[in-house]
């Protein structure tokens, strides 16, 4: 709230009424994932604390968008409604549409960017000379991006003060959850910002890629529910970076979650400019590519038991916690695109029924990524190989430890190699009448061979040997 666009934009007009519009018909992302659900309303209820500290109210109605609204503003007297952009294809259309009936209706209807750190629009400007559209590339999104300015907003912000009816804020148990066990609240995520900035942070480039070691900053679900902005996170990263007593290596750091976050703003503008369904493929000539719809072990793979110990132990994670290591996350999207052949809007889906932040453009534009459709420009697909990732990411075996309890007293060698593994099972089943770690689902070298040519006659291209 300290730190919002469309509080600022608002307070433009004069006195500002909060309100929160909750669609009769839940949200989707919101009723199939009932601890997303549950962090919603704890992230709703720590608003309206905060507004009433501030001696305002959060007014919450209920119906369809347009004629609520209407509605309320006529009660209110407004003559300006404004509201965040969401980035995805359907949020956006409903926005537009919004904003239509709203001005035919003589309000002033502004949408503000609040969720990214710079504006599509202020990116897209640099390319004046394409018509203004975004970037389909990280890397020259990255130059222009980092130049531009991203200053938090601190408006002085008048409420009105009037009473004005409300009906009941939105509650776990309206979508089947139970309360969040995070207690979700803005003084609690900038608590949690400010002590990971005041150390962990200068490990961030280990923690990033080393899921057993050091955390990273566990932002997303706070960002996603606007508990924390990305402007107010990057001026305290600036801030930390002017610390003379910085080493090489911990400025580095800081800038390395700097891009972390620049790269959150790359998503957010590519599906502003360039998304017009939710599973339409970025690059047009992978549009056709035969991706599989199901495959035997998809099943294994949600549940985290494919039989490879850092994929398993991902899965595991987010099924536990509703968040998953970024380095795993990659690991575990290349292993259904890859070795199990399986399309990424199967695994973008099954992850939405878990993650806890509730972002589509941020995870439609990453499943892409992973699965060579999307703005990554690499010529062939990242297949990365789970074993190989383990052995460098997770060497002495921490992290699959702690997610896949059958394997905490295997040798770190087991975890890695296929033939001890097999070993060990061959040991283990007499002795645990089957309940040991399963066997590897798939043969990595073998099936990521078979989709790699597979890839490239499509694409017309040749593999490298
Ligand atoms: C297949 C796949 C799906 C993903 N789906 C999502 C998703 O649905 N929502 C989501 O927020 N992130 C997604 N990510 C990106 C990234 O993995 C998460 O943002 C990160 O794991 C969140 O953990 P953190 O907050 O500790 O991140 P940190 O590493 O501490 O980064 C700080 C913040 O930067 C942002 N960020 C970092 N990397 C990315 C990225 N690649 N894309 C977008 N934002 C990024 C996030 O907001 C994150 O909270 C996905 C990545 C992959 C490979």
């Amino acid at each position: 709230m300290g730190d919002h666009a469309g509080l600022a934009e608002a307070a433009r007009f004069g006195s500002v009424v909060p309100a929160l519009v909750v669609d009769r018909r839940p949200a989707p992302g919101l009723a199939r994932n009932p601890r997303r659900a549950a962090f919603y309303c704890g992230a709703v209820a720590s608003l309206a604390r905060d507004l009433e500290a501030r001696g305002a109210h959060l007014i919450c109605r209920r119906g369809p968008a347009r004629q609520t609204i209407l509605r309320l503003a006529r009660e209110v007297g407004a003559g300006a409604v404004t509201w965040s952009a969401g980035y995805d294809a359907a949020s956006q259309r409903e926005s537009r549409e919004l904003q239509s009936a709203l001005e035919e209706a003589g309000l002033r209807a502004t949408i503000v960017h609040d969720a990214p750190a710079v504006p599509p629009e202020e990116t897209a400007a640099a390319r004046a000379s394409d018509g203004g559209r975004g970037y389909r590339a990280l890397g020259p999104y990255l130059t222009v991006w980092a130049a531009q300015p991203r200053e938090p907003y601190a408006a002085a912000v008048r409420f009105l003060n009037a009473p004005i009816d409300s009906e009941p804020l939105p509650q776990p148990q309206d979508f089947g959850a139970a309360p969040s066990d995070q207690a979700p609240s803005e003084a609690r995520a900038s608590a949690a910002f400010d002590a990971y900035l005041g150390a962990a942070i200068l490990q961030y480039r280990t923690a990033r890629n080393v899921p057993g070691d050091g955390p990273t900053s566990r932002l997303s679900a706070a960002l996603s529910f606007g508990l924390i902005s990305a402007r107010t996170i990057l001026r305290r990263v600036d801030e930390r970076s002017r610390d003379p007593f910085l080493l090489a290596e911990e400025k580095f750091a800081l800038r390395s979650f700097a891009h972390a976050l620049a790269r959150r703003d790359f998503f957010f503008q590519l599906a502003w400019f360039f998304e017009e369904t939710p599973d339409g493929v970025l690059q047009p000539r992978m549009r056709t590519f035969g991706f599989a719809r199901s495959h035997p072990a998809l099943e294994a793979w949600r549940e985290g038991r494919t039989g490879y110990p850092l994929v398993d132990a991902g899965m595991r994670e987010l099924r536990a916690t509703g968040w998953m290591h970024p380095r795993v996350r990659s690991v575990a999207a290349s292993f259904l695109c890859f070795d199990l052949g399986v399309d990424w809007r199967v695994g973008r889906d099954a992850w939405d029924a878990e993650l806890v932040e509730d972002d589509p453009a941020l995870s439609t534009g990453n499943w892409q990524w992973a699965a060579g459709v999307g703005a990554d420009l690499a010529q062939f697909p990242r297949i990365y190989n789970p074993r190989k990732q383990a052995r460098a990411f997770d060497p002495a075996g921490t992290y699959v430890r702690r997610w896949v309890p059958e394997l905490a007293g295997a040798p770190s060698a087991e975890l890695f190699d296929a033939a001890a593994q097999a070993r060990r099972r061959q040991l283990a089943l007499p002795l645990f009448g089957g309940s040991e770690y399963p066997a590897p689902v798939v043969d990595h070298e073998p099936v990521a061979r078979e989709f790699l040519a597979r890839y490239a006659t499509f694409a017309g291209r040749a593999p490298k040997r």
